[in-house]
């Protein structure tokens, strides 16, 4: 059973499109199963309707035409009821609908089960049998298993917007929403320029092509210095390899001659397709072919196909390489772009970037942030292929990115980016007035840095400080450990900027999402992993060297301050303290004129908010970086798409962790900060301020509309809002009613961009 569900994986996963695999869906379960129908209903949210999008048993004219209404029929049923639907007689039921186009007069049995995906419902599956019987457990268990395991096909055929093209008889194609992660927010309207891997067949795009010798000429280009590589490994390996690894290099070359593999390519480079498509197709088709085989080791020969074509567009593309143009106004696509591929890119065409995989903690999320690029990550359903040259809309916002955007749509987002830059614009004014409420209640308005580039950026909207420098992201960009001039140098940089305001340096944070190439962390589990202070406490002679550096680099300028991430037990801060005093002590006796800076803990685990008094008794400061503690209070992964949804600050139990850690600070007469992404919220901003918090520290994108905001309140509005939401106990009516209540008091502006297009 498990083969047969691993063959049918595969065998639907390797499909050339999503109608393929949805009739080999079909056929192969109906195959398996042993029964005479088996369709699949893919629910149309448009029309509002399942329509039958594949059959193996009925009426083939019926396919993509026949519908049946949300609550109609029995597919309805199981639509409705989202568990399976089990019947020795379809037709006794009183729900039953006979759809005559399917001829399916003579099927009695009936098993529909629901196929789910994110706990939404896409579509149902069903299987017919003439007889009148009921379908056993183990049956009704394998349709489950495969409609689940199928779903994610069906999903990003969804997202992607193909699935009823062919069904649409409006004035072109329907918009597609891909979902994926806020990476910096902003909004941006381009088009697609694929970025991608060198050498990666799965990721070359369509291109047409017009002048088709001169293309054909570069695949026989790439084809000779193939051939050449191939000789030279197998001159190399002549002496070590055996015959029949040998032979390989034979089969090679015989699959490179033009009347094999480059035949076919060309054939497709007639019809117009670039020879890097051309090729990947060809290579696709082989590679399918051999996979399907039952001899194991012909299917190993798919590989070796795979690796032929990787070698043909390595040399393809060195070719290409040279000219690749960027148009004006581009949105840089790719599945994970680097930051020196983004750095190929000149700035002033890049209006948004969208990743398909990585996070916000990507070397690139951190430099797009830095730069102010609107981004998405993650956006893990988004055909990246055929997005190339497509107009495309990034929603940085919301983490959402929009393609085949109806006039409408495109205009409300143009709307949004006009308002954005006046805003914007608009807010400038602010920069060198204090963040006030109208009753003259001051807070301490700070920015959050790690590249160069963050500190004009924050110095042009008047930052008041550094809240939190992450030192890591010196770390990420290198290649090696930084030495401790190297790093003195950076740091001191850092702390002139900015003096005489206090520059809070965090220690190196690695772990988790933040790894360095050097120092690779590998676990099964890296948020509950080696991360934060745990990784600088086993290993001083790296802690040593920061803190050593950080100091001497405040020698003059006296403003540094030391934070320490991921404290759990006040064991760990003591151990850090110890280090950071010897550090002091040895800096000292070396000669430079340093006061001991303050020293203060991030609360981002629920275990240092219960430890937060006795934290507050041993440090200068606290500082709750909100980013974790939702993450851990909620157990939602901060970078997971699939449980994005639950991802919410608002959240009783993280406004009632930050009021309990406020108060414990104020006890003991500790100063506290917020310097998670909360904190540049400004709705979010307004209530932190309302329970106390000293200063707030975020991307210096965000500065000045959070300055905005306390501008237009009073501490009394803002107290009573806070008073009233930690009475609720719903995280998104909290969200709900302080986006309402800020928008009668005339806030509306500030807050717009975060709920676009709900
Ligand atoms: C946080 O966790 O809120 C925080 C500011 O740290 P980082 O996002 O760097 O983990
Ligand atoms: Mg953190």
């Amino acid at each position: 059973m498990l083969e047969t569900l691993r063959r049918i994986v595969q065998e639907v996963n390797n499909a050339a499109d999503i109608r393929s695999a949805l009739d080999l869906m079909a056929k192969r379960v109906r195959d398996a199963m042993g029964t005479e129908v088996c369709s699949i209903y893919l629910r149309n949210e448009e029309d509002q309707c399942y329509v039958l999008m594949a059959s193996e048993g009925l009426k083939q004219e019926a396919v993509g035409h026949v519908s049946l209404g949300l609550a109609e029929g029995l597919i309805g049923q199981v639509g409705l009821r989202e568990e399976p639907v089990n019947l020795e007689d379809a037709f006794s039921h009183p729900k039953f609908h006979y759809l005559a186009e399917t001829g399916e007069d003579p099927f009695h049995a009936f098993l529909g089960v629901p196929v789910m995906h994110h706990g939404k419902v896409l579509g149902v599956m069903v299987v017919q049998q003439r007889d009148v019987r009921r379908f056993d457990q183990s049956e009704e268990a394998f349709l489950v298993t495969i409609s689940a395991q199928l779903s994610a096909v069906i999903a990003h055929a969804h997202a992607s917007g193909v699935l009823f093209d062919q069904l649409d008889t409006g004035d072109g194609l329907l918009p597609s929403f891909y979902d994926g992660l806020p990476g910096c927010p902003g909004a941006a309207i381009g088009y697609g320029v694929l970025l991608f891997p060198e050498a990666d067949l799965a990721s070359v795009p369509d291109r047409h092509v017009e002048d088709i010798s001169d293309e054909i000429g570069r695949l026989d280009d790439a084809l000779v210095r193939t051939r050449h590589e191939v000789r030279d490994l197998a001159e190399r390996a002549s002496k070590s390899l055996g015959t029949e690894e040998q032979a390989l290099f034979d089969v090679y070359l015989r699959m490179l001659d033009r009347h094999a593999l480059p035949a076919e390519v060309i054939a497709l480079i007639r019809e117009g397709q670039w020879a890097q498509g051309a090729l990947r197709d060809v290579v696709d088709t082989h590679v399918r072919n051999f996979e399907m085989m039952d001899d194991p080791y012909l299917r190993e020969r798919a590989a070796d196909v795979r690796d032929l074509g990787r070698r043909v567009l390595a040399q393809l593309q060195s070719q290409s390489r040279r000219h690749i143009v960027f148009p004006e106004e581009c949105i840089l696509l790719g599945e994970d772009i680097s930051a020196p591929m983004l750095m190929e890119v000149p700035r002033e065409r890049i209006r948004g970037i969208v990743t398909t995989r990585g996070s916000r903690n990507s070397h690139m999320a951190i430099v797009a942030r830095a730069m102010g690029i609107p981004t998405v990550v993650g956006a893990q359903n988004l055909p990246l292929k055929q997005m190339d040259d497509k107009e495309i809309i990034v929603d940085g916002f919301r983490g959402r990115v929009v393609a085949n955007a109806s006039p409408e749509l495109k205009k409300q987002f143009e709307e949004i980016i006009r308002e954005e830059a006046s805003l914007q614009a608009g807010l400038e004014k602010l920069r060198d007035l204090p963040a006030q409420t109208e009753d003259g209640n001051r807070i301490q308005l700070q920015v959050n840095t790690g590249l160069m580039t963050d500190i004009s950026r924050s110095l042009e909207r008047g930052a008041e400080g550094v809240g939190l420098y992450r030192t890591e992201i010196p770390f990420m960009v290198r290649d090696r450990f930084p030495s401790e001039e190297e790093q003195r140098v950076i740091y001191r940089e850092q702390l002139a900027a900015f003096a005489p305001h206090m520059v809070t340096m965090r220690t190196l944070d690695v772990g988790g999402d933040k790894s360095l190439s050097y120092f690779p962390i590998e676990e099964e589990n890296p948020f509950l992993g080696w991360r934060g202070i745990r990784v600088t406490l086993d290993h001083p002679e790296i802690f040593m060297v920061q803190l050593r550096a950080m100091l001497k680099a405040s020698e003059g300028l006296n403003n540094l301050r030391i934070m320490l991430p991921m404290i759990t037990s006040v064991i760990e801060a003591e151990d850090a303290q110890h280090f950071i005093h010897r550090a002091w002590l040895e800096v000292r006796e070396e000669g430079f004129d340093i006061p001991m800076p303050e020293v203060g803990v991030m609360i981002e685990v629920p275990a240092s908010v219960y430890q937060a008094r006795a934290l507050a008794q041993r440090v200068d400061f606290l500082s709750i970086g909100t980013n974790d503690l939702t993450q851990y209070l909620l157990a939602v992964d901060r970078n997971n798409r699939q449980v994005a949804s639950l991802y919410n600050s608002y959240h009783p139990a993280v406004l009632h962790a930050i009021v309990h850690v406020v108060e414990q600070a104020r006890e003991e007469g500790k100063k506290v900060s917020v310097c998670g992404e909360m904190a540049g919220e400004p709705a979010a901003a307004l209530l932190l301020m309302a329970m106390g918090v000293d200063a707030l520290s975020m991307n210096a994108s965000n500065l000045l509309k959070v300055k905005a905001a306390i501008r237009q309140v009073k501490m009394c509005f803002i107290r009573k809002l806070l008073s009233e939401v930690l009475a609720m106990d719903n995280g998104e009516v909290i969200s709900a009613y302080v986006d309402l209540q800020l928008d009668k008091a005339g806030l509306g502006d500030l807050l717009r961009n975060r709920k676009v297009l709900a």
